[in-house]
């Protein structure tokens, strides 16, 4: 069951230790309504095919020996308001660090577009729980954005499909980066709007395709 999307879990989730530190975040892929997710607290390179959970949009774990992630709500949650293909979690160092001054990361890079104009800040609450999954929903929500930062903890990104919601992570991360090192030394300038939405028009068509 979901064997692409399995395979695809097992095989992109060492790149998210590029991102996080240690065996902090998740990653999921879905397909119509199931996805497969990272396992709870394994390492990035022991994740095995056959060993990633399926989880059912109602939440149920449905396939796989392990555990499915912690944040399997969050996933849940935001699976069944936006329909993404896939999500990434992390904890990466400046988009948590903007996450624990609860600052929206605003656009002043045009990369910023693939998440959005402003990648917002979701409100705390624990780790796992509902209540995480409710604030991340209602933050994007708000936002019109395809990713958000989640106070005091780290970064939520979504895409149409595990690349894609990866390219979403590193981008808001680089963006939070040279946000917070502008800010250090001058007054960065935003993008306006326009300007937003015409990078995010163009981007429909940036590329090759691969097919
Ligand atoms: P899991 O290992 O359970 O996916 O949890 C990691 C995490 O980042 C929780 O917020
Ligand atoms: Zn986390």
């Amino acid at each position: 069951m979901l064997g692409a999307e399995r395979r695809a879990v097992a095989t992109r989730a060492p790149d998210l230790a590029e991102l996080t530190p240690g065996r902090t975040g998740n990653l999921s892929v879905r397909r119509d309504d199931h996805f497969a997710v990272t396992p709870t607290g394994v390492a990035y390179d022991r994740i095995v095919t056959d060993e990633v959970p399926v989880v059912s949009l109602d939440g149920e774990q449905v396939a796989g020996p392990t555990a499915p992630s912690s944040e399997t709500p969050m996933h849940t949650a935001i699976y069944r308001e936006f329909e993404p293909g896939a999500i990434v979690h992390t904890h990466s160092p400046w988009s948590s660090t903007l996450a624990i001054l609860h600052e929206p990361i605003p656009p002043v890079h045009y990369m910023l577009a693939l998440a959005g104009t402003t990648v917002p800040v979701a409100d705390y609450a624990t780790y796992g729980t509902e209540a995480l999954a409710k604030n991340a929903v209602s933050a994007m929500e708000e936002a019109d954005a395809s990713a958000c930062l989640l106070a005091n903890h780290g970064l939520l990104a979504t895409g149409e499909d595990a690349d894609a919601a990866l390219e979403t992570a590193v981008n808001v991360e680089y963006t939070a980066q040279i946000y917070c090192q502008a800010k250090a030394i001058g007054d960065p300038v935003e993008l306006s709007a326009d300007e937003m939405a015409d990078v995010a028009e163009k981007f429909e068509g940036y590329g090759q395709d691969e097919d």
